[in-house]
This record gives C-alpha cells, sequence and structure tokens, in this order.
C-alpha cells in the first residue's frame, strides 16, 4: 500500500497554510483532513469539503516545495510545461 497526502499549500483558500498531512488510507488522511480543515480553516463538515479533500489526495509524500495551482513564477514551472 502506497502512502497518500495532502498538502494544504495546495488548497485554494484566502488563509495560507504550509501544512502537509500523510497517512496510509484514504480514510484516515480524509478525517484527518477534515478536522484540520474546521479547526484551522473554519471549514464545516460536509460531503463538498470532503470531496474537495478527496480531490486533493496524492500518492507518495508530500514534496518540499509545491507550485499553487496557476501560479507562474516561471522557475520550477519551465520543468512542468504542457
Ligand atoms: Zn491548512
Amino acid at each position: 500500500m502506497s502512502r497518500k497526502f495532502i498538502d494544504c499549500r495546495e488548497f485554494p483558500g484566502d488563509t495560507y497554510c504550509s501544512v502537509a498531512i500523510s497517512a496510509d488510507s484514504e480514510d484516515e488522511l480524509i478525517e484527518i483532513a477534515v478536522q484540520h480543515a474546521i479547526s484551522a480553516h473554519k471549514h464545516a463538515d460536509s460531503p463538498e469539503l470532503r470531496s474537495a479533500i478527496r480531490s486533493m489526495m496524492h500518492d507518495g509524500m508530500p514534496p518540499e516545495h509545491v507550485m499553487p495551482p496557476g501560479a507562474s513564477t516561471g522557475a520550477a514551472e519551465s520543468a512542468h510545461r504542457h
């Protein structure tokens, strides 16, 4: 079983947050991420929140740096152009 993670730096929102959460199972990860979203970001627990969190889930371990979606500051992006 592969490790899964959610990186809060990817989460669209007004509060910058650099927390990354990793776990061995999707259910475990979602529960923790929901608790984090509620306590740190004042979200309400809802099916929409859970599906948003589920869509942010990745396999592996959190990278040291992430590029937020839509960011175009150059350097790191040139390695991943479409
Ligand atoms: Zn966060």
